[in-house]
């Protein structure tokens, strides 16, 4: 199948590669000279612009880092590509936009999915991603065959933006529970309760949840995580800022109340401007340990 891939970043180079060794003809773009350098320098063949590679495309696929960016390289590519083409949005964008992209897609007789993905880099370079996808059957069951060859497992959740919808109330969940977490790990520390006997405790009780049983923020407790690795990233403070803040956006834009979601947001921005944006979201609990009894 000829595709288009623009966004060879962290993320996008190497979901590309996995297309092309599956055997796809893959026409790569991205604004970086760097990124256009990797990709050529992995064997792909990059062109000069989303539109150039979009030329004759039947499916192009968009890996970027925020919704004015894919509504303007979607328009650029619909009206390069083949008659009836399949654009489909991996990036982690809002509702709106991914909405709007998907309109101005059918506008121009192609069809549109949000796919926006969780797995990380580690699960892009093995294949192993989950897309959360938005869009008519018939176009899921056409982009099915790349999701499979790209990640482990899809989810088809519903019509025009129900990918972004399901992907940024996941990571709004994430960013809370992982806070709270923190401050469980955190209060016992004060108690003089030992970190392992409290996940002992609550790995197999009701406070249960994947930042304790699967991503303890504590060094050396459960499972390796990259507390165990001096909070390296795993999943930086600025992703999970972007992404808690699209949940924020979203929820202004519709009256939803989500006062824990809007905390947990201000404590990872608050985080970023501490410098602490590189850092795996985990260190939120470091963070905490600077943070005066009502900050
Ligand atoms: P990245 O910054 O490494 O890559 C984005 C790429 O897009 C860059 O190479 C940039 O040069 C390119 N780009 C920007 N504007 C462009 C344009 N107009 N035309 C062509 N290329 C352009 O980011 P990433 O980590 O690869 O993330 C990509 C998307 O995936 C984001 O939406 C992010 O939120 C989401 N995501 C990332 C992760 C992760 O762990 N990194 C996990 C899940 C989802």
């Amino acid at each position: 199948m000829k595709i288009a891939f623009i966004g060879l970043g962290n993320m996008g180079l190497p979901m590309a590669i996995n297309l092309a060794e599956a055997g796809h003809a893959i026409g790569a773009f991205d604004v970086s000279p760097d990124a256009r350098g990797a990709a050529d320098g992995a064997g792909l063949s990059v062109g000069e612009s989303a539109s150039e590679v979009a030329a004759g495309a039947e499916v192009a696929i968009t890996m970027l880092p925020k919704g004015e960016i894919a509504a303007k390289v979607a328009e650029d590519m619909l009206g390069a590509m083949v008659p009836d083409g399949l654009l489909i949005d991996c990036s982690t964008i809002d509702v709106d936009s991914a909405r709007g992209i998907h309109a101005k897609a059918e506008a121009l007789g192609h069809s549109a999915l949000d796919a926006p993905v969780s797995g990380g880099v580690g699960g892009a370079e093995a294949g192993s991603l989950t897309f959360m996808v938005g869009g008519n059957d018939e176009a899921v069951a056409r982009a099915a065959p790349l999701f499979e060859v790209m990640g482990a497992r899809h989810v088809h959740c519903g019509g025009a933006g129900a990918g972004q919808a399901a992907k940024i109330c996941n990571n709004m969940l994430l960013a809370v529970s992982m806070v709270g977490t923190a401050e469980a790990f955190g209060l016992a520390e004060k108690l003089g309760l030992d970190a392992q006997r409290l996940y002992d405790v609550v790995s197999t009780s009701s406070g249960a949840c994947w930042s304790v049983t699967t991503y303890c923020p504590v060094p050396g407790v459960g499972p390796t995580s990259p507390a165990d690795n001096g909070y390296e990233p795993g999943f930086a403070v600025d992703l999970m800022a972007k992404d808690a803040g699209l949940a924020m956006e979203a929820a202004d834009t519709i009256g939803a109340a989500t006062p824990l979601g809007k905390h947990a947001t201000d404590i990872y921005r608050a985080m970023q401007e501490a410098g602490r944006g590189g850092e795996d979201f985990s260190s939120v609990i470091n963070h905490l340990r600077q943070t005066p009894r009502g900050g």
